[in-house]
């Protein structure tokens, strides 16, 4: 296994927001949690790269157990903004120097710009882009950390519906070039049905996964993601259930 948690468990006060998570995920694997906004998802990444500090639980990659920062993740905060002085060159490399040479990481981010859809805007600055062309400036920074698991928090959540959909077709066909490790954080549905291997389904905080769907489908477009009704409808009973579950025994935020 890449990617093994076990037992993550983490309070913000006395408020319990994670009870026991545990997962794994295989080395090029795209895995994507996903649950109702509040359930806990950006916490579990944030622990996952050491921006908070692990209470209870264990992070392993390739086995081996990983506490505080680590070389292993490159994250994408759910709200990544690019510095609005630097020009879209001087933001993805950003990190450059934690991973190498400046100019090493300077020439390879050039290279990377025509699969990224920004050729030609590298000594732009940030308002001179759309909205979705800034989101594959911030996906590229992350990109280019040598890190072998990609942490992604919504990465498209401030995005149109269009753009969005645009921009999924993007991340599936360069995550079967990049093969690296994705773990993808969202609350849509259909995201995570039309890009992951794997779905993980949190239920309401204090969060726990309650259910995984693989979903095995390689040739996959629009026209396959709109047949998936069975698919959807199965989930959102999962996520439903989970919902119900917490407010039965009285533990949701409502019921403190
Ligand atoms: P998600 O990403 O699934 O929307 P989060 O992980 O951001 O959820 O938050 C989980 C819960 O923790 C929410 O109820 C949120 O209000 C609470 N929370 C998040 N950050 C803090 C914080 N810094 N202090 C206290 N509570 C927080
Ligand atoms: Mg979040």
């Amino acid at each position: 296994m890449k990617l093994r948690v076990k037992e993550l468990t983490f309070s913000y006060e006395n408020k319990m927001i994670l009870d026991h998570v545990d997962f794994a995920v295989r080395g090029g694997e795209f895995v994507s949690l996903l649950g109702p906004s509040g359930s806990g998802k950006s916490t579990i990444l944030k622990l996952l790269t050491g921006v908070l500090p692990c209470e209870k639980g264990t992070v392993m990659v390739d086995g081996a157990p990983v506490k505080g920062l680590s070389p292993h993740f490159a994250y994408m905060p759910q709200n990544d903004l690019l510095f609005p002085w630097k020009t879209i060159l001087d933001n993805v490399c950003l990190y450059g120097r934690i991973h190498g040479s400046l100019k090493a990481m300077r020439r390879e981010a050039r290279a990377s710009f025509p699969e990224f859809g920004l050729a030609g805007y590298e000594d732009c600055y940030p308002s001179q882009l759309s909205g979705g062309m800034r989101q594959r400036a911030a996906f590229l920074r992350t990109a280019l950390c040598k890190a072998d698991i990609l942490l992604l928090d919504e990465p498209f959540g401030a995005l149109d519906v269009i753009t969005r959909g645009e921009m999924q077709d993007w991340l599936l066909g360069i995550h079967r070039k990049m093969n690296r490790t994705v773990v993808l954080v969202t609350h849509d549905m259909d995201e995570a049905v039309y890009l992951s291997d794997r779905i993980l389904i949190l239920n309401q905080s204090p969060a726990r996964i309650t259910d995984e769907i693989e979903i095995k489908e390689r040739a996959r477009d629009r026209e396959w993601l709109y047949g998936q009704g069975d698919l959807r409808r199965k989930i959102y009973s999962l996520i439903m259930a989970g919902a119900g579950e917490v407010r039965e025994s009285g533990r949701n935020v409502g019921a403190q």
